[in-house]
């Protein structure tokens, strides 16, 4: 039996997979990786479309940190005191690493620290890791077919990917297949999909977001910040909240949202050698990213057309 899944984000390029995979006519599944780090727009977006499509209801999967941030505590229980941490910020540590509820808070505070591009464990511990828990037992019953929204034009490193790749396994004799319907298409051919269902594509991009994953995703550029900015403070005081939380649980006491060399004065902190020693801590809070967002001056910028995610999966937008 050969077993079709389609990984849904919310973004447009996943959307047109989705109502591909319905236009084929074959019985699928539809999946989603949801990280508790989506603007509600998103989340609605996802929960409507089996409704306004006719197509499979989608499955949220999330990931569950629980086992891990117990293991974190008798950590540090047993080692912080012997690094020469404080005991009343080994009591606040143990406070504060409990699960929450929502994936990407748990997966910082297990880590004690935000993801960065460098160190980018979000991808494969809020999506990868999820998707593979449905997919592991899909396989056990034969064959799987898991649909990719990944197109060509997106980005140079997704400039060859192929629409169809198989991984085979000798025992028990299985194969997944990675199939990548909208590779060769360009983005008008992906809204006319939108179209032709009758869909309104995720209404981010309507405010002019260029991708709708994470909100924002650690590798946000300085436009989609200033559109943050602009739309949603809700979105800053979450995230500022966060970084509170994830700096208790961290050993060194401090944590920010974004890398240190996300604003011209964070780079220049982080080159001087202050690197979170309690007073001197100089890394940018997400609010004074947000504030550097809205200037003109430098910082820390990428590419146009590279996607945040660089996985040859495409599991954030
Ligand atoms: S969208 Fe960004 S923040 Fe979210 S999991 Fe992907 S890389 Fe990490």
């Amino acid at each position: 039996m050969i077993e079709h899944i389609v990984n849904i984000s919310g973004g447009k390029d996943s959307t047109a997979t989705y109502l591909l995979a319905i236009e084929r006519g074959r019985p699928f599944r539809a999946v989603w990786a949801d990280t508790g780090h989506e603007h509600p727009a998103t989340v609605d977006f996802i929960k409507d479309l089996s409704r306004k499509t006719g197509g499979p209801e989608i499955e949220a999967v999330r990931a569950d940190f629980t086992e891990r941030m117990a293991k974190k505590r008798a950590f540090i229980q047993r080692k912080w005191a012997e690094h020469g941490v404080p005991s009343d910020r080994i009591e606040r540590a143990l406070d504060i690493i409990q699960p929450t509820g929502n994936p990407f808070l748990d997966l910082c505070l297990w880590k004690g620290r935000f993801p960065s591009a460098g160190a980018q464990f979000c991808t494969q511990h809020l999506k990868i890791e999820p998707v593979e828990h449905v997919l592991t037992p899909a396989l056990e019953h034969g064959d799987v077919v898991q649909w990719l929204g990944i197109r060509r034009a997106e980005s140079r490193r997704r400039a060859d990917t192929p629409r169809v790749r198989r991984v085979r396994w000798i025992e028990p004799k299985r194969s997944m297949i990675y199939f990548a319907p909208i590779a060769h298409w360009g983005w008008n051919a992906v809204f006319w999909m939108h179209e032709r269902h009758g869909i309104d594509p995720n209404p981010l991009y309507g405010l002019g977001a260029s991708r709708v994953g994470c909100w924002p995703c650690i590798n946000a550029r300085k436009s989609e910040l200033k559109l943050i900015g602009q739309h949603d403070p809700e979105a800053i005081a979450k995230l500022m909240e966060w970084e509170v939380l994830v700096a208790e649980a961290s050993k060194r006491g401090a944590a920010t949202f974004f890398a240190s060399d996300t604003t011209p004065e964070g780079a220049a902190a982080a080159k001087r050698g202050e690197t979170g020693a309690t007073g001197e801590y100089r890394f940018p809070r997400a609010d004074e990213v947000f504030e550097w967002a809205k200037t003109d001056r430098g910082g820390r910028q990428y590419p146009m057309f590279e996607p945040a995610c660089a996985s040859e999966y495409g599991m954030c937008e």
